[in-house]
């Protein structure tokens, strides 16, 4: 096991790529926090899937754009845990229209969730992994963010950030014990990649070289090799997994 004895906590681990994520710190050996903002019902079946491996798992419900709220849940599972290794910034929304049907309310909901929840959850963990030497934060961004697309001006803005944000971080923290890096999904099967229209699909997936879409467990899988001691020698990267979308 990669990660025996060590914490975690993966934002929007209720669903998808984040409950992927969950699954596999858990089976590497892992406590994890599995934090959603109301698919509680989700969530339970997250902490019960890692209570079977055997791990601790606790509920960690917050909603990552709200400070106090985020600043909450980081006390609560810390008095659970103790203290965190590991931090997976993976919640995330897309809102898309093109940017003339665009108003201010989406463009802010979209970098309210994606972006400053990135801020939030990092700055409520960080002091305690600075003070322990070590931590490993991993932010889910996106090929969107590397190459903008269509109708997703907020949501490529907000990740192209968090990626900015992780390389600023990476620098800052590098004497620190701490590595801080991303991992950039192309199209994965998941309920995101499941609203994009019939059509939509069948053209994305003609232009993919591999010529499917990723699935979450591959996603899970980089995230383990990054914050397991295998990654101990990368920081600032941002891992790009898109079956060749993007070379
Ligand atoms: P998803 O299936 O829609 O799941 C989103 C998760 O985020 C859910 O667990 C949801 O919790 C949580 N969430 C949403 N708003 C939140 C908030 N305000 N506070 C806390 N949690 C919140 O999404 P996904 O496809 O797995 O995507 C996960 C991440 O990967 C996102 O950052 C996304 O941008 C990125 N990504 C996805 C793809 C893809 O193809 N799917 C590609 C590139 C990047 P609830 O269930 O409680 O609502």
């Amino acid at each position: 096991m990669k990660l025996k004895d060590r914490t975690a906590l993966v934002t929007g681990a209720s669903r998808g790529i984040g409950r992927a994520i969950a699954l596999a710190l858990a089976e590497e050996g892992a406590d994890v926090a599995v934090n959603y903002v109301s698919s509680e019902a989700a969530a339970k079946d997250v902490v019960e899937q890692i209570q079977k491996v055997g791990r601790k798992a606790i509920l960690a419900r917050a909603d990552v754009s709200d400070y106090p709220d985020t600043f909450r849940m980081a006390q609560e599972t810390l008095k659970e845990f103790g203290h965190l290794d590991i931090l997976v910034n993976n919640a995330g929304i897309s809102s898309d229209k093109t940017f003339v049907k665009m108003d201010h309310a989406s463009w802010r909901r979209v970098l309210a969730i994606n972006l400053d929840g990135v801020f939030n959850c990092t700055k409520v963990f960080i002091d305690q992994m600075i003070k322990r030497s070590f931590g490993r934060v991993v932010n889910i961004t996106s090929i969107i963010g590397q190459i903008g697309n269509f109708g997703q001006a907020n949501y490529a803005a907000s990740k192209a950030g968090v990626m900015a944000f992780t390389k600023s971080l990476a620098k800052e923290l590098a004497g620190k014990g701490i590595t801080v890096n991303a991992v950039a999904p192309g199209f994965i099967e998941t309920e995101m990649v499941e609203a994009i229209p019939e059509k939509v699909r069948h053209r994305l997936l003609e232009q993919i070289p591999l010529k499917r879409f990723g699935r979450a467990e591959e996603v899970a899988r980089a995230v383990v090799y990054l914050v397991s001691s295998d990654g101990g020698y990368i920081t600032g990267a941002e891992l790009s997994m898109n079956g060749g979308l993007l070379m």
